[in-house]
């Protein structure tokens, strides 16, 4: 699904000097590259604080503490998500609320969020699907008008950018009272291990965010709250580093590659290529088709042929057994469930070739419409 080797060739040099530099210095934890990462980062986003952490479940669940959610709180996210963005909540003893998704955008319908607040609303998680930037205006004023707290699950789509009504653009993560990422290897931005991050513009919850990942601690051995340990280490910061500079560059040849992948498949009436939302600068982390014929079928006959696929999302979260006490029946999430069903995502990465796209769309043309006969 990517390529990592072939990208980590093209950056080997620098990668290799920048890795050896924090082995020479030893200074693994806290090292000055984190403290450089995040101020770059921050600078890249727009946001005025960046605070790494160890993945980006953990951002998403720190973010979660400091904002003081108590048990019992209501905290509405997607169900159709990957399933750190909810079990997140239930670990913390909070109630997830599931929306349904929008069948074009596949991210969280602004409608569906506006009916399922309650009194007991503490916090909204929209989750930038795919790379695809939730419609976040209609949401920030919603949430604005209840009071509500905004966490943005932007482990996806990070790079991407949302266009206010105004003209006005954010990037992905930016928005939000807090925004959450992961750097797993295969995000756009990844490391080379596991790493995180929150961010906001908020500087008392920066503080509160940085002491949660910090043993609940400002000066060493004092600890004024709970928290966790949950660290970025130096290595992957430098990595980060070089590869944040890049960042644009690889949404481009994700862009890209979904151009050929959409040339390819436009005349296909059995396949619907992924829909772009005029305020979203899609960044392409999935390129998800929905097709039209027996779909676990198609991802078969594909590997038949050496090319991988993904079904993302099988089975969505108020379907899984882990959260068999907040969901299940009692939700009505029609879109969500059809797209358990429909969903197929191709190959997509920062150095896919012409031939190899031609090879992957001419296949799954093939494939396609065999199976539609
Ligand atoms: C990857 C991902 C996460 C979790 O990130 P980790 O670093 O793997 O913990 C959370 N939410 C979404 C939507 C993701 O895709």
């Amino acid at each position: 699904m990517v390529d990592l080797k072939r990208q980590y060739q093209n950056i080997k040099t620098e990668v290799d000097e920048a890795i050896l530099n924090v082995l020479s210095s030893t200074a693994f934890i806290n090292g000055p590259e984190v403290k450089s990462f995040a101020t770059e980062l921050a600078s890249y986003l727009g946001v005025k604080h960046v605070i790494p952490c160890a993945n980006g479940t953990d951002a998403l669940q720190i973010a979660l503490m400091a904002l003081g959610l108590q048990p019992g709180d209501e905290v509405i996210t997607p169900s159709f998500t990957y399933i750190a963005t909810v079990e997140v909540v239930a670990l913390l003893r909070l109630k997830p609320v599931f929306v349904d998704v929008d069948a074009d955008t596949f991210t969280m319908n602004i409608e569906s969020v506006k009916k399922a607040i309650t009194d007991k609303t503490k916090a909204i998680i929209p989750v930038h699907l795919y790379g695809q930037c939730v419609d976040m205006e209609p949401l920030l004023a919603l949430a604005k008008e209840k009071n509500i707290p905004i966490i943005e699950d932007n482990a996806q789509a990070i790079g991407g950018t949302y266009t206010f009504a105004d003209g006005t653009k954010k990037k992905t993560g930016a928005m939000g009272t807090i925004g959450c990422t992961s750097f797993f290897p295969s995000k756009n931005l990844g490391c080379y291990g596991d790493g995180g991050a929150m961010f906001t513009n908020d500087d008392a919850l920066a503080e509160k965010l940085s002491m949660i990942a910090n043993h609940g601690q400002k000066v060493r051995y004092y600890h004024e709250m709970v928290g966790c340990n949950s660290r970025l280490d130096s290595i992957q910061a430098a990595v980060l580093r070089i590869k944040l500079r890049k960042l644009d560059e690889y949404c481009d040849a994700r862009r890209a590659a979904a151009d050929y992948y959409d040339l390819a498949f436009k005349n296909n009436s059995n396949i619907i290529t992924p829909y772009r939302a005029p305020y979203s600068w899609h960044v392409f982390h999935q390129y998800t088709l929905q097709v039209k014929v027996n779909r676990d079928k198609v991802q078969e006959m594909l590997a038949e042929k050496g090319i991988p696929s993904m079904i993302y999302y099988p089975v969505s979260s108020h379907k899984q057994e882990m959260l068999k006490d907040f969901g299940g029946a009692s939700y009505d999430l029609p879109t969500t469930d059809f797209l358990n069903t429909c969903v197929i995502s191709l190959p997509i990465h920062t150095e896919l070739t012409q031939e190899e796209l031609k090879y992957i769309s001419d296949n799954v043309n093939q494939i396609i419409d065999q199976l539609s006969k």
